[in-house]
């Protein structure tokens, strides 16, 4: 018996219930098609939303800031300074949030964990949604908060939850997903911040999959609401819609002013590099003049869910471009998967424990780059693959 042998007898069970991830190679620009493991492939799987992640003028930008700045941050800002790109970025994004401030992370997933554990402690309460992102719930964890996990997307589960903890704590963040991503539904954000009102606690929503697909040219979840300066903390990411690589928080001046002093991975960590910097304020550039992108994007995906439904698949509750055909075994998902790839469809399963058991799926994510044509070729592989299992009729 040798020390790692639990581990291979781990991987072996993740094999066995279709559970293990074997992650395909990418040889070539993300885009509505992809050369994936050595084959040209209509691309249902990124979250590149508006097909920014390979638009002309994000390169451009980039090259342009390569030049200028070299490929490496070096140091941390806090220590070795900051790019004025990476400044004029947060102000940017600032204006076109609609909110007081935003400081930029690595990612969105240290966005939540820093400014999570930076904002409660030991002796207070989180209320989360059940259904929230990892990253999430890693940032719970984190801050050594207790967690009071409320009913998915119910506000009256959360002021029972609240009433319930009312006398326990010093002081209470309520957290939620903007949009939950496996399901795509959207946060009942009004009725969270009544609640969060009510009761003077504060409220932050995670808007990785709302920037730049939801609200006003893609403003996110709080400008769909018109909930401006009512939600203390919106973090989001650059990595999805944007096309780039980043997370964001935006939100109060004195919250983000306090993230500059403590959010751990500011502090400790490398920044996004310069050209990610220069893509990001283009990216910013291009929905700031024109709502056209978004607009296709919420075409495509009416009109993919709407032919999804006639065939007979079960695409669960999405009210955004996510659509989740929901399959059930993890097997057969897996299965389904490996036979749209055979059909040139790039559609990756998803199960337990990134959805419930019983509940695997294939998630399509429509995107902007889709034309009609493309849409039409994924919806006949659906429909072949969807009968040769008996999915559907
Ligand atoms: C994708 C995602 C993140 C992580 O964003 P990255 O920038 O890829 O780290 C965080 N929260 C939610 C809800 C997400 O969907």
């Amino acid at each position: 018996m040798s020390k790692i042998d639990w581990l291979a007898q781990e991987i072996d069970g993740l094999k066995e219930q279709g559970l293990y991830n074997r992650i395909r190679t990418i040889g070539s620009a993300q885009g509505a098609r992809l050369i994936v493991d050595g084959q040209d492939v209509l691309n249902f799987c990124s979250n590149n939303y508006l097909g920014l992640a390979n638009h002309p003028k994000l390169v451009e930008a980039a090259k342009e800031a390569t030049k200028k700045f070299g490929v490496g941050p070096a140091a941390v800002r806090t220590i070795a300074g900051t790019t004025d790109l990476h400044v004029e970025l947060e102000k940017r994004l600032a204006t076109f949030k609609g909110a007081e401030d935003v400081i930029t992370f690595q990612s969105g997933f240290t966005a939540n964990l820093g400014a999570i554990s930076a904002l409660v402690g030991k002796e207070d309460v989180i209320f989360s949604d059940r259904l929230n992102h990892a990253s999430i719930i890693d940032g719970c964890r984190l801050s050594g908060a207790k967690i009071a996990a409320y009913e998915h997307n119910d506000a009256g589960a959360l002021e029972d939850a609240i009433k319930e903890h009312a006398t326990s704590f010093r002081r209470a963040l309520i957290i939620t997903d903007g949009v939950f991503s496996m399901d795509g539904d959207i946060a009942p954000l009004p009725d969270l911040v009544e609640v969060a009102k009510k009761y003077d606690i504060l409220i932050m929503v995670d808007d990785a999959h709302g920037e730049g697909v939801l609200g006003k040219g893609g403003r996110g979840i709080v400008d769909h609401f018109g909930l401006h300066g009512q939600v203390d903390i919106e973090v989001g990411t650059m990595s999805k819609a944007f096309g780039v690589v980043g997370g964001i928080v935006a939100g109060n001046k004195v919250i983000v002013e306090w993230l500059r002093q403590r959010g751990r991975p500011f502090l400790f960590s490398s920044a996004v590099t310069a050209p990610d910097a220069a893509a990001c304020l283009a990216a910013v550039d291009l929905l700031e003049e024109s709502t056209e992108l978004v607009d296709k994007l919420w075409d495509n995906a009416k009109y993919f869910k709407t032919e999804m439904k006639k065939l007979g698949f079960d695409t669960g509750v999405s009210e955004t471009p996510i659509t989740p055909v929901i399959l059930g075994e993890a097997p057969l998902a897996q299965q389904f998967s490996r036979e749209l790839f055979d059909e040139g469809v790039f559609a990756m399963s998803i199960g337990f424990p990134t959805v419930a058991k019983g509940k695997a799926r294939i998630r399509v994510m429509i995107s902007a780059s889709h034309d009609r044509d493309d849409l039409g070729q994924g919806l006949e592989a659906f429909a072949r693959v969807g009968k040769r299992l008996g999915v559907i009729q």
